[in-house]
This record gives C-alpha cells, sequence and structure tokens, in this order.
C-alpha cells in the first residue's frame, strides 16, 4: 500500500505526456475517451501480463481526474503541477495502490485498508483512484467481503483491478468492471530487457523469454539467479508428464517435491529463517483467509507442511485459522 503526503515539486519539471504508455495506445484510448466524456465509471478490469503499462496508465488516469490545471473536460492532465507530479510519483493522497501480502489479497486487508480507504473522504483530490495489485489473487472470502465497494460504490471512486488471468476471479467481480486489454509485449521486447538484465547465454534468454509470456515482470523472476535453472527444472517435469502419460504421474511428483524442498530452502536462507519457521511462515499466511473444508487445498498445504518438515494440525471446525493457531 503506498499513500503518503509528500512536500511538493515546485515546477522544475518538463510537461509529460502521462497517457504516453508504450504498447498501449488502445488501452489509452479507452480511459481518455472516457475521461473526456465524463464517463469513467467507478470499476476498471486492467486485463494482461504484469508490468506492461498498468502502472502508469493508472496514474495518468487519476491525474486526468484530479489536475486542477488541465481544461475541462480533462481528459490530459497537465503533467507539471503538483498534484500531476505527486500522482505520478504514486504521493498522491487521492491515489492509492494495493499490493497483496504473501500469496492472496487478505480479507482483513479489504475490509480494514481497501474498503475503510474508499468509504473515507479524500485528504485531497475530486476523485480517489483505488489499484489493486494482482486482482486475481484474491480468495472467495476477499473476494466477497470486496463486492460491497464494487456493489455500492462510494462517490468519486475508481477501481483499478489488475489482472493477469480472469479466469482466477469470480465473475461477480469481473461484470462489475470495465475490461480494458493491456497488451502482451512482443519477443523482441522481452529479448532486449532479458539483455538488459544479464542473461547472457542465448539459449537461456530464449527460454526466459517464451515462458515469460509476455510479462516483463515474469521475465525478471527468471533473470534472477537460479532463476533459469529452476524454470528448466520445472518443464522438464512437466514435459515428462506429457510425454509419458499418468504413468509417470509418481516419478513427477517427486520431481516437484524436490524442486519445492530447494525453493523452501533458498526462501528460508534469503529470509534467514529456519526452514521450519519459515514453512510455518508460509502455512500461517496460507491459511489466514482458508476454510479448512476446501479439501484440496488443505491436502496441499498438508503436503508443503510434510517437504518443509512441519506436522500441521488442521482444524476440522468451519472457522477461519489464525496465525496465532498454528504458532502455537
Ligand atoms: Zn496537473
Amino acid at each position: 500500500m503506498t499513500a503518503v503526503t509528500a512536500a511538493p515539486a515546485l515546477g522544475t519539471l518538463d510537461p509529460v505526456d502521462a497517457w504516453a504508455v508504450p504498447g498501449q495506445e488502445r488501452a489509452v484510448a479507452v480511459l481518455r475517451g472516457a475521461v473526456a466524456r465524463q464517463e469513467v465509471g467507478h470499476a476498471w478490469a486492467f486485463v494482461g501480463p504484469a508490468g506492461v503499462g498498468q502502472e502508469q496508465a493508472a496514474r495518468a488516469l487519476a491525474a486526468a481526474l484530479n489536475c486542477p490545471v488541465a481544461a475541462t473536460p480533462a481528459d490530459a492532465p497537465c503533467g507539471v503541477c503538483d498534484v500531476c507530479d505527486r500522482t505520478f510519483r504514486g504521493a498522491h493522497p487521492a491515489s492509492w495502490e494495493f499490493s497483496p501480502v504473501g500469496a492472496f489479497h487478505r480479507i482483513d486487508d479489504v475490509r480494514d485498508q481497501w474498503l475503510a480507504t474508499a468509504f473515507r473522504t479524500a485528504a485531497e483530490g475530486r476523485f480517489k483512484v483505488l489499484r489493486i495489485i494482482d486482482a486475481d489473487r484474491l480468495n472467495e472470502a476477499a473476494a466477497n467481503a470486496f463486492l460491497k465497494g464494487l456493489e455500492e460504490p462510494p462517490a468519486n471512486t475508481v477501481w483499478v483491478l489488475d489482472i493477469a488471468d480472469p479466469d482466477e476471479l469470480p465473475d461477480t467481480i469481473l461484470s462489475r468492471c470495465r475490461v480494458v486489454t493491456f497488451l502482451p509485449w512482443r519477443p523482441a521486447e522481452l529479448e532486449a530487457e532479458a539483455v538488459r538484465l544479464g542473461l547472457a547465454d542465448p539459449t537461456d534468454r530464449a527460454l526466459a523469454v517464451r515462458a515469460a509470456t509476455g510479462s516483463p515482470v515474469a521475465l525478471r523472476r527468471f533473470a534472477a539467479p537460479g532463476g533459469v535453472d529452476a524454470l528448466r527444472r520445472h518443464r522438464a517435469v512437466l514435459g515428462e508428464l506429457r510425454d509419458r502419460g499418468p504413468g509417470f504421474a509418481l516419478v513427477a511428483a517427486r520431481a516437484l517435491d524436490d524442486e519445492v524442498k530447494q525453493r523452501l530452502r533458498v526462501r528460508a536462507a534469503e529470509n534467514g529463517r529456519s526452514m521450519e519457521s519459515e514453512v510455518r511462515a508460509i502455512l500461517t499466511e496460507a491459511m489466514r483467509d482458508h476454510d479448512p473444508a476446501e479439501g484440496l487445498f488443505t491436502a496441499l498445504l498438508a503436503r508443503v507442511g510434510e517437504l518443509g518438515g512441519v506436522e500441521l494440525e488442521l482444524p476440522e471446525r468451519r472457522t477461519p485459522v489464525r496465525g496465532a493457531d498454528l504458532a502455537a
């Protein structure tokens, strides 16, 4: 979450074209047209691979809605005033960005932060723009809580939902949003970025570019140390499973177990924790909003616990598991 008041920058900037989002001219035209016609509505779904310009587009939208200098209809923010400057830097109190903490957005965050912010009067600005990063990482409970904000939207509030995979989100949410498509990066653009990120080996680079499926964020993950090796191991297992059929399933499961163990070790080392406390942290996080009656998910969590050497006591009742229960 970011919403920070910062000292105003005093007219030292060159005018910028807020709407110049590379490769996303179509999405920008839709947004800009909606502002010009004063038909912005209250919810947008930015559908596309992560990191292809959603942040810039959301900030341009917020600046266009709040810039006090731009002419009316203000489809183009002035780009230089204090409001524009702070909005572009993600530091204007009418613009909010919420990221998932851990694997999912949590129901507590939806209630205590998203909705609380939406229904509170803004300190400044005509419109509040609330952007949900990785909105497809809402579990069912959190999505249901969020519906309240979408069904009874507060005045002058615009939700922007970044969604990489629309299938991961309940229709009840998506059907209340206006959808704008953000295009994936082209292979040549990803290739250039991979070079810049230091992926020197052409074979590694080609693999990372292919697996990134248009997302520079995914590409950065593969370009991190060990990223390509992990990708290769993962694909080898899945490839064999495909080629050799169900008979290979047990071998594949074992290989994937090894992969999970390896990733857990890396994560534990990065966080300076023992394997056991790392696994406990992951499980606590994953179960926070989770209904233990969802059998498959519970089974998966239990397996992660086993791999990390942590025995997980699964409650049978249908009440949410709090972190304290696991930490005990
Ligand atoms: Zn301005």
